[in-house]
């Protein structure tokens, strides 16, 4: 017998992930954070090295309460994966496999995007309108799940929940997934978080560990959304893909509310101070709501060689479906001296620039 690759497999092009730099200050293409994870994580994670022996919870009960509590939801509407990306995965073996049909923003997560075609799904990408999710042409589609990543990758933009209320009560989809993995960075995640919306049934709301608690080595992330879309998930998800590292990890970033509160501070602020010290060396920047920044370049090769040599990784915008751009994920202090050398401008005089605004 011939060995047959799928021959819808051809359509994906395989995710490309960004490059670490020589210094963990200059790798700045992935939206990590830059203060990593609390001393109270790493402490939670050396207690539980000595149970490794044994399988893990295979639904994180501890922590699924917890979320449970803090969203103000019950617990059998959070599945915990392994990071929100497995979740992605689920949520297309169960709603678009075979000939199923997907909506998603250009440019797209390009999670959402390949996790489409690995089940053989119609994907529609629709044009950003404003570098926003355009979503009144997102529901002319009539879609089995629409993806809504909010604030948006790669441009930190948001709608806000009346527009995602709107959209979703409007029919044009089966089921909205709202990626809300950069919310925490956001004017207000309380205002803007779609989790009130799930009670209607037609919301699955997604969130990670990666980004504002530092955790994106450890992949955990969860979903909240109805029971019954959970229920389904859980019949067909490898039972034991959360480590039990990952499961005391993110308890621990939980938490510690203090060191998550200083981690959204910091990154806000660095953010503020990374937008000016571009629109100083006389780049536009997209006004970002996450953890990262769109900067436009005429040239991106250009912009993304001068900060290479600087020592500094960022995301070429052509790798993530808007050429003429470079994504730059917020800097430690170390890393924003490292941006501000290569682009010629000084890194305190913005930094103080941002403090008095
Ligand atoms: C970083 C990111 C995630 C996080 O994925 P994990 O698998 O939880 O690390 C999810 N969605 C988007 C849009 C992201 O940029």
């Amino acid at each position: 017998m011939n060995l047959r690759v799928r021959p819808w497999l051809d359509r994906i092009d395989p995710y490309r992930p960004g490059k670490p730099a020589t210094s963990g200050d200059g790798s700045l293409a992935s939206n990590e954070s830059p203060i990593g994870a609390s001393r109270s994580v790493l402490a939670a994670i050396s207690r539980a090295a000595h149970r490794v022996h044994r399988y893990p919870d295979p639904l994180a009960d501890e922590l699924r309460d917890e979320l449970a509590v803090r969203h103000g939801v019950t617990p059998d509407q959070v599945l915990v994966g392994n990071g929100s990306d497995e979740l992605i995965y689920l949520l297309a073996l169960a709603y678009l496999a075979r000939d199923g049909r997907a909506v998603c923003a250009d440019p797209a997560y390009r999670i959402d995007e390949i996790s489409a075609h690995v089940v053989d799904a119609h994907l529609t990408k629709v044009p950003l309108l404003d570098w926003r999710h355009d979503l009144f042409a997102m529901g002319e589609v009539g879609a089995d799940i629409a993806y809504v990543v909010n604030p948006h990758n790669p441009t930190g933009t948001v709608r806000s929940r009346a527009e995602i209320e709107a959209f979703t009560a409007a029919g044009g989809a089966g089921l909205v997934v709202v990626d809300e993995a950069y919310i925490d960075f956001a004017d207000d995640p309380v205002e803007l978080t779609a989790v009130p919306l799930v009670a209607g049934g037609r919301v699955a709301v997604l969130r990670t560990f990666s980004k504002l608690y530092g955790l994106a080595g450890m992949r955990i992330g969860y979903l909240v959304a109805d029971p019954t879309v959970v229920e389904t998930l859980r019949k067909i998800r490898a039972p034991f893909s959360v480590s039990s590292l990952a499961q005391a990890a993110a308890l621990a970033a939980l938490r510690d509310s203090a060191f998550s509160e200083e981690a959204r501070r910091y990154s806000i602020a660095g953010r503020e101070a990374l937008s000016r010290m571009f629109e100083e060396a006389g780049y536009a920047v997209v006004p970002s709501q996450a953890n990262f920044v769109l900067v436009e370049a005429t040239d991106e090769q250009e912009l993304v060689a001068r900060l290479e040599a600087a020592g500094v990784s960022v995301r070429p915008g052509s790798s993530l479906g808007v050429p003429g751009t470079v994504r730059v994920s917020v800097p430690s202090d170390a890393g924003r001296e490292l941006v501000a050398r290569s682009l010629g401008v000084d890194s305190d005089a913005v930094t103080a620039m941002v403090e008095r605004a």
